[in-house]
């Protein structure tokens, strides 16, 4: 995939490894077939593909919004994408450098008492 990674990002250790991780992927959608997040919504935000192109936002020096966070967060990171990418993209690698670097750019809502996703689905019986 070809980026357009601004000088900023280019300049820091964390944009650079992003960068390459991202030129290795080949956009052909193969992972999202393994992603328990995205068989569960449907969204292509909430697949690895998808993932891998709103970090190319945030590093290409698009603006990001606390949604781009939700779907990272979203992210279970058990790399099963890694298992069926023809390419070896470092996706579990890539998800924790874009977390890091949206954390810088947004703001955590505070007035939300409980922010965790999959809180309708994730319910655990009373023992
Ligand atoms: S399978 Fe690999 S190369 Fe293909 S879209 Fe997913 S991460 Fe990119
Ligand atoms: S690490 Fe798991 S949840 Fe995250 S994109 Fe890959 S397969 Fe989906």
């Amino acid at each position: 995939m070809q980026t357009q990674t601004t000088e900023y990002f280019l300049k820091s250790a964390l944009g650079q490894e992003a960068d390459n991780i991202i030129r290795s992927c080949v956009h052909c959608g193969f992972c999202t077939a393994t992603c328990p997040t995205y068989q569960l919504l449907g969204d292509e935000r909430d697949g690895p593909r998808g993932r891998i192109y709103l970090i190319k936002q945030i590093i290409e020096g698009h603006s990001v919004s606390s949604k781009t966070q939700l779907h990272l967060d979203r992210c279970l990171s058990c790399r099963a994408c890694e298992t069926s990418c023809p390419s070896g993209v470092q996706y579990g690698r890539l998800v924790d450098i874009g977390r890091q670097l949206i954390e810088d750019k947004t703001t955590r809502p505070s007035h939300k008492p409980n922010n965790t996703p999959y809180t309708k689905k994730l319910k655990f019986p009373n023992y």
